[in-house]
């Protein structure tokens, strides 16, 4: 008998995933956790019935959420991230020279999940550099006292307990915390189905920083391929000059010139920025 999952995305949309096998299943304090492992995707990780990651184009998604902010800032040291449980952003981030990372994720499923079923993303939280601190971010950032370089906001999508990881009240702390150069990016959705999150995100961002840059990546496990990040900066343009010292030759999507590239938006989408 042959097995699909309905990934339901919107009310009017959703894809149909053919699954091998279930891996692991959970109804976590936060959230309905599953690692499938697809026909054509390898295996991936599930929470509330959305695809997060996927073994085969997960790379895509996290070299782009941390190497757009970290190659922009010319010496990024502390780094957090919130989310990211998965351990793929962290995985990237640690290919940056001194960097020390901590990361913030409410679910300890989710780590525990990836560390035995996704060891590619998950063996990253394993990693003496990067210091998993398990709780809420909101909460987390209102009562941090340390200041950081790159903050990168790699959430679920808004609901449940992301859905304050896209507010103003959230977004004026993570400015708190940055140093006087210091920039942040975040996941924020499909420029297709999530136009008006999009665009509230950005003006919300660009009311607290004096530099908001939204670039573009396709990400083909995510709802409809296009997927959009956005950067708010107090100090360095991600458009402008980025530090090519360093610069991994083993990456699989990320290049200073697709990282320049990705700014370069379509008119629908500036359409939706009023820019
Ligand atoms: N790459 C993924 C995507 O965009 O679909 C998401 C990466 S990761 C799996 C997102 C993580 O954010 C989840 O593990 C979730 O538990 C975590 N998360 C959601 N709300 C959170 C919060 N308030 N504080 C910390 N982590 C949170």
């Amino acid at each position: 008998m042959e097995l699909w999952m309905v990934e339901q995305n919107t009310p009017g949309y959703s894809v149909n995933w053919k699954i091998k096998q279930t891996l692991y299943r959970e109804t976590t304090r936060f959230q309905e956790l599953e690692v499938l492992e697809t026909e054509e995707l390898g295996r991936v990780m599930v929470l509330d019935g959305n695809i997060q990651v996927t073994e085969v184009d997960e790379f895509i998604y996290h070299e782009m959420i941390a190497h757009v902010p970290l190659y922009t800032h010319p010496r990024p040291r502390e780094v957090l991230i919130i989310g990211g449980g998965d351990g793929g952003t962290a995985r990237e981030a640690l290919k940056h020279e001194g960097v020390s990372i901590e990361l913030v994720e409410i679910d300890p499923s989710v780590v525990e999940a990836s560390k035995r079923y996704l060891p590619q993303m998950g063996g990253a939280l394993d990693d003496p550099r990067v210091k998993v601190i398990i709780g809420d971010g909101i909460e987390y950032i209102e009562k941090c006292q340390k200041k950081y370089d790159v903050v990168i906001i790699d959430s679920s999508d808004p609901v449940g307990p992301a859905v304050g990881l896209f507010s103003e009240g959230f977004y004026r702390q993570v400015h708190r915390v940055l140093n006087e150069d210091g920039l942040l990016i975040a996941q924020t959705e499909s420029p297709s189905f999530n136009r008006d999150l999009l665009a509230g995100v950005n003006q919300t961002l660009k009311d607290i920083f004096p530099l908001v840059r939204v670039c573009l990546t396709s990400i083909p496990c995510y709802l409809a391929g296009f997927w959009t990040f956005t950067v708010a900066s107090k100090r360095y343009d991600p458009t402008g000059e980025i530090r090519r010292a360093g610069l991994d030759s083993g990456y699989r999507y990320y290049t200073p010139e697709v990282h320049q590239a990705a700014f370069v938006l379509p008119p629908f989408i500036k359409a939706i920025l009023r820019e």
